[in-house]
């Protein structure tokens, strides 16, 4: 996907603030961060959301969950952080390549999602 905002980021075309990189895998700082820390993990290959997912992409997929605690102790994400995965209209998601976001800081992030009244 030549013109998606995160292929572009994943190939050097725009700048971020990379967290981590590897051949298949690039990590780097949300531009408008909801924490103290608030970075994504994403694959290089565009996947549009989770909507999109098939077996082919489980190892790639469960590599980014397995190397989010490094990557989150790598930025002092000692005692945890949030992790969202925002699909589609409903979800909420902005960029249509599939992203994790990982979120903490010093204080807990609060809760998942604010609960409306009954
Ligand atoms: P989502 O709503 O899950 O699709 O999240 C997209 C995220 O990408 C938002 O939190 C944006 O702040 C972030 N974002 C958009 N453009 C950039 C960019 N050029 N560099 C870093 N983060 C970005
Ligand atoms: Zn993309």
């Amino acid at each position: 996907m030549s013109d998606c905002i995160f292929c572009k980021i994943a190939r050097g075309e725009i700048p971020s603030k990379k967290v981590y990189e590897d051949e298949e895998i690039f990590a780097f700082h949300d531009i408008n961060p909801a924490a103290p820390v608030h970075f994504m993990i994403v694959p290089k290959l565009h996947i549009a959301s989770l909507m999109e997912a098939d077996p082919s992409h489980q190892m790639l997929l469960g590599r980014i969950l397995v190397i989010a605690g490094e990557l989150a102790r790598s930025q002092g994400l000692n005692e945890g952080f949030r992790t969202i995965i925002n699909t589609g209209r409903i979800g909420g998601q902005e960029v249509y390549h599939l992203h994790v976001h990982i979120l903490g800081g010093p204080e807990p992030v609060g809760p998942m999602l604010q609960r409306k009244a009954p």
